[in-house]
């Protein structure tokens, strides 16, 4: 299927590893030019000649951290237009919401609900007088199913949701749609070191940690970043634009409800 968005600019952030560079990734083949944002220069510019060299588009780096006014700035002069947003950070770290202080909720709400509210508040008017704009938020399975122990992330994430649920229904008149994609499990950096941290409390073998884990998923396995950028693509597209203020869950089933 032709998406439709070639020749379309992406900003998409925090993608030099994982799920953010995999939607690169995705977009870079449909022959959308990207800038890519994350705070490590060497493993950022790796992800961006690979990307260069799978797809043949532009593609630019900017090393920074999306968190802070700055690096959004610097984020912004790399691609101060863009046809199509990906917001994307790193996730708040666990833990147990009595050892948390007002500077720890205030981190993980300006990562995970201020930052993207400031990049959509920066770009969206923009794509609206242009008739098209593509808008993706990746948050977390933990949106539609919260983990006690990531109370950070369910805090900040919800807070992102609630407000865009009210601004997708205001931008998709113009064409722009924004959606959340909400990943379960995934084979990333992150989800390693989260069960990296898991089995060394439990005294187990990580290994055998994640082979439970996967094989506990309906799908028997975790979810592959290519499938996730691939569904981000999607909603980037042309054909998507009938679909907005959606939450989609991408778990393998995991979240037992009927809908
Ligand atoms: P990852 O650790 O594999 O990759 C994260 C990427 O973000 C890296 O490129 C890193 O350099 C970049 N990054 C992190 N903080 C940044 C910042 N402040 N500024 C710029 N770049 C930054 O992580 P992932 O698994 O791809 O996760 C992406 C998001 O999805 C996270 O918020 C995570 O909490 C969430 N999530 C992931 C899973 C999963 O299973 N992988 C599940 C639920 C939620």
């Amino acid at each position: 299927m032709d998406l439709g968005i070639r020749g379309r600019k992406a900003l998409v952030c925090a993608a030099s590893k994982g799920l953010g560079r995999a939607c690169a990734m995705s977009l870079a083949r449909e022959g959308v030019d990207i800038t890519i944002i994350a705070r490590t220069a060497g493993p950022l510019e790796a992800t961006a000649e690979e990307i260069r060299k799978a797809s043949g588009v532009t593609v630019t780096a900017v090393a920074t951290d999306i968190t802070t006014p700055e690096g959004r700035a610097l984020a912004l002069e790399a691609c101060p237009s863009p046809d199509i947003l990906v917001n994307n950070a790193g996730g708040p770290p666990p833990g147990d919401f009595r050892d948390w202080d007002r500077d720890d909720w205030v981190r993980a709400l300006d990562a995970n609900m201020l930052t993207p509210i400031e990049l959509i508040k920066a770009t969206v008017d923009p794509m609206m007088e242009r008739g098209f704009g593509r808008i993706v938020n990746i948050t977390s399975a933990a949106v539609k199913a919260p983990i006690d122990i990531l109370g950070l992330s369910n805090g900040a994430r919800a807070g992102l949701t609630g407000f865009v649920a009210g601004l997708a229904r205001k931008t998709v008149r113009h064409n722009v749609t924004i959606n959340g994609l909400l990943p379960g499990p995934f084979d990333t950096d992150r989800l390693h070191a989260t069960l990296k941290a898991v089995a060394d409390k439990a005294g187990q073998p990580a290994e055998e940690v994640a082979r439970e884990r996967a094989e506990g998923n309906p799908a028997g396995r975790f979810g592959r970043p290519e499938e996730f950028g691939e569904a981000c693509a999607f909603l980037c597209g042309v054909h998507a634009g009938f679909i907005t203020g959606q939450n989609i869950l991408l778990d393998g089933g995991a979240f037992p409800g009927t809908l």
